[in-house]
């Protein structure tokens, strides 16, 4: 009978024993989205992550697939059109990940933009995705827009803007793309890192050689043609190559807050009252508010991103700059987290962070291709791009088809809200609360039935949230999770909703998953001592 431990092994011989077309290092949202692109199109194809799926910048995000409203007053029309259109393509096939969200934008008294000029940035923002967005925006008077969120500020408020932009799971979204490359065929691993990249006579790279984490042992992947998407990272793959660094990175700081504290409806676009920079505050459901995201330069190492409290106080006054009667105050952060922007490095060095594009850029040599920049909204399209550039230093060629392919939770779903909504009814017809059902058709879509009928499937895991055991089952047999943190960060993220960010909860996980994964006892403690690292690294502000 085969297991998570065997699939692995059976993975790792396959990596070691075969030659690929396309060895692709990095498991963020752009490394799993070329893999799926490119098995898609007949490429033999494989795709290596040193820690989690998703554990670098793919589940730091903002977790919004949107066109970007500022980077129109930035003049970015290009990045714009397509990331407004490529929103619609992922509500088409990834609907249960990509939700419609509501934004609504204030003016008030002073304000360095008015309700016409925001008006008139909102047509050319429809116009881009040819009027096709979920609802066409709104323009409303103070006392509508206090009537839509009543804890706003009133004083010198002259009305506000409503628009739909989408929200997503970043880390699921990177996930299902990984799922997916492995359903069609690609070797697909995570706990692997590229230690170096092996050359021929003729300097040209034939392969890389990778560590295994779980056992320490190194063993080489052989590829006609080796990708670079190790996003924040890039620079040490290129310092492999003796390539010089391209990129700037800019850090990004988010908190968690309960949504009794900062009851919002709507995704929030405010003002720091500090420098004036767009920040939002988006309501992130099972009961919790997020306020984010700070934008400054960053120089130290990719591998330890921490908020300050400085960042932290500069999210809490800006939330309670438009919602005075919040008064929220550090004790009332529940998580955060930090992430860093692969920003490309801007040829004006004065540029400020907030400025810096977020374009992307390929560079290719013969059997080495970077990618570096862009967004998560974009990463289907930047995903085409590179393996176009693959398939031509391969010399073949075949169309991508992302355009049209569900993720394998969309599979069954349409575009509407229905066929969701009628997914959560049906789990709750089989008995399964309403709050959890629909909390698993948002989350697994047409997967959900892979959670539920067991034992498991009513252990609850945490008093607020819809956690259960049988998603952790599911988490180690299916979706890749090897550690504790792989399953408590990312596929059950108690590290962000948590109200302990999980670490009541953390032995009784990582004691199921010592039956699955067949720990020894000190390996259980080492993984919950693991965990404890990442939930203090995420509350180092406090010190
Ligand atoms: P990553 O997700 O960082 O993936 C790179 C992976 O490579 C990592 O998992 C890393 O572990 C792995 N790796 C590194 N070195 C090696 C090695 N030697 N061997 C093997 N693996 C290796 N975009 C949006 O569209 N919407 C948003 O709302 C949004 N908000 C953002 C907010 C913040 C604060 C930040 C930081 C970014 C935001 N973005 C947003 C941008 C978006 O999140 C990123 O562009 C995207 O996630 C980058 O993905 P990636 O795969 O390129 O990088």
């Amino acid at each position: 009978m085969s297991t998570p431990n065997s699939r692995r092994a059976a993975t790792l011989k396959q990596l070691a024993d075969e030659q690929f077309d396309l060895v692709i290092i990095g498991g963020g949202i752009t490394g799993t989205g070329i893999a799926r692109d490119a098995v898609a199109r007949g490429l033999k194809v494989a795709c290596i992550e040193k820690d989690d799926f998703a554990s670098g910048t793919s589940s730091k995000s903002t977790k919004l697939i949107h066109g970007g409203l500022r980077y129109l007053e930035q003049g970015e029309i290009k990045l714009v059109f397509e990331s407004v259109n490529e929103r619609k393509r992922l509500m088409r096939v990834a609907r249960h990940l990509v939700r419609p969200l509501p934004f609504l934008v204030t003016n008030y008294q002073g304000d360095r933009r008015w309700l016409v000029t925001l008006d008139a940035g909102l047509w050319l923002y429809e116009a881009l995705c040819f009027f096709e967005a979920y609802k066409l925006h709104k323009t409303y008077g103070p006392q509508k827009t206090l009537e839509l969120e009543p804890g706003l500020r009133k004083e010198g408020l002259n009305g506000g803007i409503l628009y739909y932009d989408c929200s997503t799971d970043d880390a699921r979204l990177t996930l299902e793309n990984a799922l997916d490359a492995q359903l069609q065929g690609a070797a697909v691993a995570n706990h692997l890192r590229a230690r170096s990249l092996l050359k021929d006579g003729t300097d040209r790279v034939i392969g890389i050689s990778v560590i295994d984490s779980e056992t320490n042992s190194a063993f080489d992947i052989r590829g006609k043609v080796i990708v670079n998407a190790t996003g924040p990272w890039c620079d040490e793959v290129r310092a492999m190559m003796k390539q010089p660094p391209m990129l700037k990175p800019t850090k990004g700081v988010h908190i968690v807050v309960d949504d009794t504290k900062l009851p919002i409806r709507h995704a929030m676009m405010m003002a720091s009252p500090k420098d004036k920079r767009a920040v939002f505050a988006i309501p992130f459901g099972l009961g919790r508010s997020v306020v984010g995201t700070t934008d400054t330069f960053f120089d130290g190492s990719p591998d330890k991103v921490e908020p300050t409290s400085d960042d932290v106080q500069y999210l809490l006054d800006t939330a309670n700059s438009y919602f005075p009667d919040a008064k929220l105050v550090v004790d009332d952060v529940i998580s955060t987290w930090s992430g860093l922007r692969p920003l490309l490095a801007p040829a004006d060095a004065s540029e400020s962070a907030s400025h810096v594009s977020r374009e992307h850029t390929i560079t290719e040599n013969p059997g080495f291709i970077t990618i570096a920049g862009g967004k998560l909204t974009t990463y289907r399209h930047m995903a085409a791009e590179v393996v176009e550039h693959a398939l031509k230093q391969l010399g073949t060629h075949a169309k991508s088809n992302t355009v049209d392919r569900p993720l394998p939770g969309a599979v069954g779903l349409t575009e509407s809200d229905d066929a969701l909504n009628a997914l959560a009814a049906k789990l709750a017809g089989t008995g399964v609360p309403e709050k959890r059902a629909q909390y698993f058709a948002q989350t697994y879509g047409a997967r959900s039935s892979l959670v539920v009928g067991t034992p498991e499937s009513a252990t609850s895991l945490d008093t607020e949230l819809p956690y259960v055991m049988s998603q952790v089952d599911l988490a180690v047999d299916e979706e890749f999770a090897r550690s504790l943190d792989d399953v408590m960060s990312r596929r059950l993220p108690f590290i962000l909703r948590s109200r302990d960010q999980g670490l009541g909860v953390a032995e009784k996980i990582a004691r199921h998953l010592a039956k699955r994964l067949e720990w020894a006892p000190a390996r259980i403690s080492s993984e919950i001592a693991n965990y404890r690292d990442m939930v203090d690294a995420s509350r180092r502000y406090r010190k």
